[in-house]
């Protein structure tokens, strides 16, 4: 049975993340226009006192143990207030889900408990490297096996969170010849010795998830943590992100709801030819069509979560909530400046960020191409 009804804890859970959205906001603005090579603690410390920095662990691990569906709404929420802040906890709840789902009960109660702390503990993904995108599997960062510990070697790009870490899920191969099916995941702990901080990546927008080029050097980790089975990263890191980039679409929805409220209330106010601009319907129009494109969003979203959830098959429906969520992201945020025109252009307006933000979703989580090959493959 399908039951689109929100329980009362999820509808207090969306409340106590609008009553934040304000003081939030205003502040991501800030750190936008101050650039990104800084990383600002306020806004996580702020959801890690409400353990809600990866709300995706189980309680026994002293998570929230939200569901896909109830992480959905809140990133949905969050995409709302900042994408860049939203892209931070898509990556802790993208570790999370990889040890929640392969890992074994020692890595559980070590690294999951790790990231409920009121202390906010910030994780990273360490798999695309400069010839290494979409294809993870021509990745050619090493694990070498060497007096009881791998030695990993190598350097991964675009890491969020990557320099200011507590832990990080690395990818590396065994044999860059024989590439994927030699693949292993490891987690490696923040202070790492090797870890060695490369390039800051200064971006066009989501300028609050701090960003940088990774340097393994013989960097050593112990087998035990080793996630799942020496060979399996490949099928870990699919099967992960066949989960987590529908959250990408949750932030995509919230961006195009952001985008789309701060349009209809200039609209609603700015009056030209002696009535508000909404009075027309050429632009009353262009609402009823973005408020049903956010909503059809919304629904797929939803519905690869449902199905995630009762362990149905998400493959397809993951796929459409990615394109979905990050295209009406797109869409909707360029409406919305041209409805506000003038001043939706200039530095500082939010919508200006909006605009910007929305470009990295696209890309984020297997690029959007990559998810019509996904859909493709299975016609
Ligand atoms: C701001 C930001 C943060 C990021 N954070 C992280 C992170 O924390 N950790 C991490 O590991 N990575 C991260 N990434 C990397 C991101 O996952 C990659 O950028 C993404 O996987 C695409 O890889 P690429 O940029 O090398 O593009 P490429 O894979 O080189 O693709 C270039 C173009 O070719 C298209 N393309 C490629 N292959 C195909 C195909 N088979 N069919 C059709 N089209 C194809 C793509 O869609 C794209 O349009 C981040 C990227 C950005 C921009």
């Amino acid at each position: 049975m399908v039951d689109f009804s929100l329980t009362d804890e999820q509808m207090n859970l969306i409340e106590e993340i609008r009553a934040m959205g304000p003081e939030l906001e205003k502040k991501s603005l800030e750190i936008d226009a101050a650039g990104d090579d800084h990383f600002d603690y306020s806004l996580v410390t702020q959801l890690a006192e409400q353990n809600l920095l990866t709300p995706i662990v189980p309680v026994r691990f002293g998570g929230r143990g939200f569901d896909y569906f109830t992480t959905a709404l809140f990133i949905e929420e969050i995409g709302a207030i900042c994408t860049g802040l939203a892209a931070v906890l898509c990556f802790n709840s993208h570790v999370g889900s990889i040890i929640n789902m392969v890992g074994n009960e020692e890595q559980k109660e070590t690294y999951l408990t790790l990231l409920t702390e009121k202390t906010p503990r910030l994780a990273a993904v360490a798999l695309t490297e400069s010839g290494a995108g979409s294809d993870v599997g021509a990745m050619t960062t090493t694990a070498t096996f060497k007096d009881g510990k791998y030695l990993i070697n190598g350097t991964k790009d675009y890491m969020i969170n990557g320099a200011i870490a507590d832990l990080t899920v690395c990818f590396a191969v065994l044999d860059p010849i024989r590439g994927r099916s030699t693949m292993v995941t490891f987690i490696v702990p923040g202070q790492a010795e090797g870890l060695e901080v490369g390039t800051l990546r200064n971006k066009m927008g989501l300028r609050y998830a701090l960003t940088h080029e990774m340097i393994f050097r013989d960097v050593q980790v112990d087998p035990k943590n080793i996630i799942g089975d020496v060979g399996n990263g490949y099928m870990v890191v699919t099967q992960a992100i066949d989960r987590d980039k529908v959250m990408v679409g949750a932030a995509g929805v919230g961006l195009a709801r952001s985008a789309y409220n701060k349009a209809l209330a200039f609209a609603k106010e700015r009056r030209q030819f002696g009535r508000s601009i909404l009075e027309n319907q050429a632009i009353a129009f262009e609402f009823a069509q973005m408020l049903a494109a956010i909503e059809a969003a919304r629904m797929l979203v939803w519905k690869a979560c449902w199905l995630i959830d009762h362990n149905a098959d998400f493959t397809l429906a993951s796929s459409f909530a990615k394109i979905a969520g990050t295209s009406v992201a797109q869409s909707v945020v360029s409406k919305a400046v041209d409805i506000v025109g003038g001043r939706a252009f200039l530095k500082g307006h939010p919508l200006e960020k909006l605009y910007r933000d929305a470009k990295f979703l696209s890309t984020a989580e297997g690029t959007n191409h990559i998810q019509k090959a996904i859909i493709a493959s299975l016609l």
